[in-house]
């Protein structure tokens, strides 16, 4: 019996529908994006509140809702199941009621992004495909490189020149062949990733050319409330690149709606860094749609660094709309003092990562988060992903005669507990 409700994947624009047994990226009628389609009914049979807890607590736990139809075909790391901390030293230091952490930086190439590329790697297994590329910013490409590696496809990843060393290693250890691009505006390497495309037949993993990625980002509203009795949290920030986390998870939020498991939704929360910030731009103006902008080096938050919105923005802008949420931008020392607020939580986390709790007190100094809200701030990446941007945070650490260790540990107590 398939493991997945799925049913098939339909055009957005256009209403064409397609097997999801075949490799389609977009609509080959239109261009359009594809959406995979469930079997609710289905879902509703085998789902219960004590059925979901017997299983494991990875993305997995969700297979009905995830399109891999046999089991066989997972390509799993433990990605999934990640902690949701619940913080009231933060939430008081932020003015809201409640601030809790989904706390992405322990997923196991340390991203949110092995949620999608779990999903996006075992269904291209499942669709026989093995040859296959990517590009990224770093965190895409390491986490598609693991999961790669784990399914025997060999990947070719096409990374900005930019990407730090950290991200680059993690490629090159799970063996798969990494070239750094020179470009500015993100239109040019989407211009030529199309050619290579054309040329090669390659299938495409970039989040909503690929109908399967965002999928694994529902998981996010299934496991946030599931670790609520149930309930949804007032709101949800993410970050955004391209918008392929915050409209997963909106479209979960919106299953699980559905099925009766909440009863209502929370406002989807999207932010962009203020150099680099299409979406928000177009939501600022309240378009539909999202033109091409920005500078991808005008930010520390290299992972959400992105001037040329796939699929118009139209995805994020609509989860932004329809929950009553709302787009916000954060400079680069608003996330830096986030990061600071984060590590006094036990959690370190990339500039993109810390960029929701960057967002927060901003949107209740503006009047557009009420301090009576409960707010998930997901932490999409690990701060060991870009530790330079610590440096220039504190003073270099003091390094002293192995000697004089007694006298100034006695001396450094004395210090701090005078404080
Ligand atoms: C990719 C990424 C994001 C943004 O995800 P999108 O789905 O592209 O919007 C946010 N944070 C980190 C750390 C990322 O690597
Ligand atoms: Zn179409």
């Amino acid at each position: 019996m398939a493991i997945s409700c799925i049913t098939d994947l339909i055009c957005e624009e256009c209403g064409a529908t397609y097997s999801h047994r075949e490799p389609v990226n977009t609509c080959r009628a239109c261009g359009g994006l594809l959406e995979c389609r469930y079997d609710y009914a289905g879902v509703a049979e085998r789902w219960s509140r004590d059925e979901l807890l017997r299983r494991p607590q990875t993305l997995w736990r969700w297979q009905e809702l995830l399109p891999v139809a046999d089991a066989s075909n997972i390509v799993t790391l433990g990605e999934g199941g990640t902690p949701l901390h619940r913080c009231p030293r933060l939430a008081s230091r932020l003015g809201v009621r409640a601030v809790y952490l989904k706390d992405e930086t322990v997923n196991p190439t340390a991203t949110l992004k092995d949620r999608t590329f779990s999903v996006a790697v075992s269904k291209a297994k499942e669709l026989g495909i093995q040859k296959a590329m990517t590009r990224t910013s770093g965190n895409a490409g390491a986490s598609f490189a693991a999961y790669c590696s784990r399914a025997g496809i060999q990947a070719v990843i096409l990374s900005n020149a930019w990407a730090t060393e950290q991200k680059l290693a993690m490629i090159q250890v799970y063996g798969h062949a990494v070239v750094r691009v020179r470009y500015e505006q993100a239109a040019e390497i989407r211009k030529a990733l199309d050619e290579v495309q054309r040329r090669l037949g390659l299938y495409e993993f970039t989040n909503f050319i690929n109908p399967f990625r965002h999928e694994g980002a529902k998981a996010y509203a299934y496991e946030i409330c599931q670790e609520l009795s149930w309930t949804a949290p007032d709101r949800m920030i993410h970050p955004m690149g391209t918008g392929g986390g915050i409209h997963g998870a909106w479209k979960g939020f919106g299953e699980l709606k559905r099925l009766g498991f909440i009863d209502r939704l929370p406002k989807m929360t999207g932010v962009q860094p203020a150099g680099c910030a299409p979406i928000i731009w177009a939501y600022e103006k309240r378009l539909a749609v999202a033109a091409p902008g920005g500078d991808l080096r005008a930010t520390i938050a290299q992972s959400i660094a992105s001037n040329f919105p796939i699929g118009q923005g139209k995805r994020p802008l609509k989860a932004m709309y329809e929950s009553g949420g709302c787009g916000v931008t954060v400079t680069d020392e608003e996330i830096l003092a986030a990061v600071r607020l984060l590590g006094a939580e036990g959690v370190f986390a990339e500039p993109a990562g810390a960029a929701p709790v960057a967002a927060v007190a901003k949107l209740v100094s503006a009047g557009l988060a009420s301090p009576e809200e409960a707010i998930v701030c997901v932490v999409t990446g690990s701060g060991l992903k870009q530790p330079s941007i610590v440096r220039p945070l504190f003073p270099e650490p003091p390094t002293i005669e192995v000697a004089e260790t007694p006298d100034y540990v006695e001396a450094l107590l004395a210090r701090l507990s005078a404080r």
